[in-house]
């Protein structure tokens, strides 16, 4: 059943000067938990663009972050942790059948808040598969407990238990989230470029087949961020573009993780396959924050970007998965190719320095920021026209003038959530749903006034320029034979 759409239009931009469009009416009530940066920045889109009454929204969080800005709104705030045992009885006190739950917290199991939407036919929106408090650095768990692998198994599990049942969207922020739709653009574009006859795919086989055919061996989720504080770093706190929590548990307390693909011949010394599930990733016993890899984007060309374990890592290398018979004839390498901001980068240095501990002062730059762009999208590479880098490069400057309270890097999240949240209320009886799963074009038409410049852009770079044998001045392990090799990419 798809809800009745109504398109109609409201209030007045940041700029003050277009009408912003409504692009559904929401009846229900919504409780947000967690209202941190994406929380913050959220609020004033979902206002924007989605026509709900303002009285039927509640926060929850745990401490008082954004709590101005609820005020401000006119919106109740109450900070109030859910933990394992009390979140039932919390949430029934604010939600009914026909609400929907927006997921925006660190430390509260995506999985249980599903569940308990699920029974009660209550729409659903998270940005990561999150376990409770304690479960990416638990001794007792195992890594494939603690990895994006084994928490995206969860929620497979869950997915197959809830069919039918009211829209959970899975992990829609950028990335995990909107990055997925780019995939599919990309590959709409290549086969454009390069004259390969197709039509739309529609189903995850076509898609996965169109990927094969055009002969894309590997995916990175390329990523430069290149927003500066006027304020330098300072010693002994973590600073970031968004959730320092949120970074220092999937940079260096999972481990690194990379949908490994079809047609790699070398396996890591320190990799290894998880013993249940899809089996389309591996991880490395080594944090994906202090893993570095060579990667690509049209701004900066060539630099080193983090392989930062992320769900999309292992969800894109699933859906695009050929397999018979139990056997996998094709499935690409993707992986996230992170360059933070500097001041996280310094941060990282320092957190490992002091044994992996995070950091008691913690930072996201936001009003400080003085230039600086977040340029995020998906590098495709294999196919006839070498690499191809299709996605969104937002500055500061562009991000001040299009949404309140939020950096270029938050914008990009908040565009996702937005998107998700219409896509689930216009589609109520999806069920669990990953991003591969939904209509990119639609999510692509609410979210793409928010991305800045998108660009697509192709390139001959490959991991092997400027690595000839002699010329370094170390001895250099790579496969010439296939330039796409994970080997070749890696930094060591
Ligand atoms: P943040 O650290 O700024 O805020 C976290 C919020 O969670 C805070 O309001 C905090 O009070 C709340 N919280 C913590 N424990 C809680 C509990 N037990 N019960 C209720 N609330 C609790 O984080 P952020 O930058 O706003 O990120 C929010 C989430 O979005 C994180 O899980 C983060 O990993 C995720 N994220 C996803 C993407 C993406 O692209 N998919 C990008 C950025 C962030």
């Amino acid at each position: 059943m798809r809800m009745k759409t109504k398109r109609r239009t409201r209030g007045k931009s940041a700029a003050g000067k277009k009408r912003s469009k409504v692009h559904v009416q929401f009846p229900g009530r919504l409780l947000i938990v967690g209202f941190g940066s994406i929380g913050q920045g959220v609020l004033p889109l979902i206002l924007r663009h989605i026509g709900i009454d303002k009285k039927k929204i509640r926060i929850i969080a745990a401490d008082d972050l954004g709590k101005w800005l609820a005020k401000k709104e006119g919106i109740p705030f109450k900070v109030q942790p859910l933990t394992r045992d009390n979140y039932q009885a919390v949430l029934d006190a604010y939600l009914r059948e026909g609400d929907f739950l927006l997921n925006l917290s660190v430390d509260v199991s995506s999985i249980s808040l599903m569940e308990y939407c699920n029974e009660r036919n209550i729409l659903y929106l998270d940005t990561v598969v999150e376990p409770w408090l304690g479960g990416y650095t638990d001794p007792s768990l195992s890594i494939t407990e603690r990895s994006n692998y084994g928490l995206r198994e969860t929620l497979l599990a869950a997915k197959k238990k809830m069919a039918g049942g009211p829209t959970a969207v899975s992990t829609h922020g950028a990335n995990p989230g909107i990055v997925s739709h780019f995939v599919k653009r990309a590959l709409m574009q290549i086969a454009r470029d390069t004259g390969h006859k197709t039509k739309k795919p529609a189903s995850r086989h076509e898609w996965a087949e169109l990927m094969r055919d055009l002969g894309v061996k590997v995916v990175h989720i390329a990523e430069y961020d290149s927003q500066v504080s006027k304020l330098p770093k300072k010693i002994g706190c973590f600073e970031n573009t968004w959730s320092v929590p949120g970074f220092h548990s999937e940079g260096i307390c999972q481990p690194c993780e990379l949908g490994w693909g079809t047609h790699e011949r070398h396996f890591p010394k320190n990799g290894h396959r998880h013993p249940h599930g899809c089996d389309a990733a591996i991880y490395l016993d080594q944090p994906g924050a202090r893993t570095l890899v060579r990667t690509w984007t049209p701004e900066h060309g060539p630099f080193l970007g983090r392989v930062v374990t992320h769900n999309e890592s292992v969800s894109i290398a699933d859906y695009y998965s050929i397999s018979k018979g139990g056997k996998v004839s094709f499935r690409p390498t993707v992986h996230y190719a992170y360059r933070s901001c500097d001041a996280s980068i310094l941060s990282i240095e320092e957190c490992f320095g002091n044994n992996s501990e995070l950091q008691s002062e913690q930072r996201v730059l936001m009003d400080d920021i003085v230039h600086g762009m977040d340029e995020l999208g998906v590098l495709l590479m294999g196919h006839k026209k070498g690499i191809y880098w299709y996605g969104s490069q937002l500055t500061m400057d562009a991000t001040r003038k299009l949404a309140p309270y939020q950096n270029a890097t938050g914008l990009q999240v908040t565009a996702g959530v937005l998107g998700g949240m219409i896509w689930a209320i216009e589609n109520p009886r999806a069920g669990v749903v990953e991003a591969d799963e939904m209509d990119y074009e639609r999510v692509m038409e609410i979210i793409e006034p928010y991305l800045g410049k998108m660009t697509g852009a192709y390139s001959d770079w490959t991991p092997l320029e400027g690595r000839t044998e002699g010329e370094s001045m170390f001895p250099v392990d790579l496969d010439k034979t296939d330039p796409w090799q994970f080997k070749n990419f890696l930094f060591s």
